[in-house]
């Protein structure tokens, strides 16, 4: 159909994705298994890009698992794939 229908599906893979997650976490105990991992959303779904939004990057929200240093790519608990400190998706969520 349109852009408009093709963003609703992402938003909701983004869901479910999210959902795995933090059903995992929720879990005491719970090893993260290559299977948990495997539920994370595609960089496509997510809209991923390896640079900013405004002031809006990666480095600044809660989802990003830093890599071995500040400038150094790290992962990202919803979205698969290496993930630049500098990037953006549409599921950013600012550290509280
Ligand atoms: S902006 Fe998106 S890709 Fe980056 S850390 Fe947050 S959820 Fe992951």
């Amino acid at each position: 159909m349109t852009d408009s229908s093709d963003k609703k599906v992402s938003r909701r893979s983004l869901l479910k994705g999210a959902a795995l997650v933090a059903g995992a976490a929720a879990v005491p105990g719970l090893l993260v298994t290559k299977a948990a991992q495997a539920a994370k959303v595609p960089k496509s779904a997510m809209q991923y890009r390896d640079h900013p939004n405004g002031n809006k990057e990666c480095r600044l929200c809660m989802q990003f698992i830093p890599g071995p240093s500040a400038k150094a790519n790290g992962t990202c608990k919803v979205v698969a794939g290496s993930i630049s400190p500098h990037g953006y998706c549409i599921a950013f969520a600012p550290k509280a």
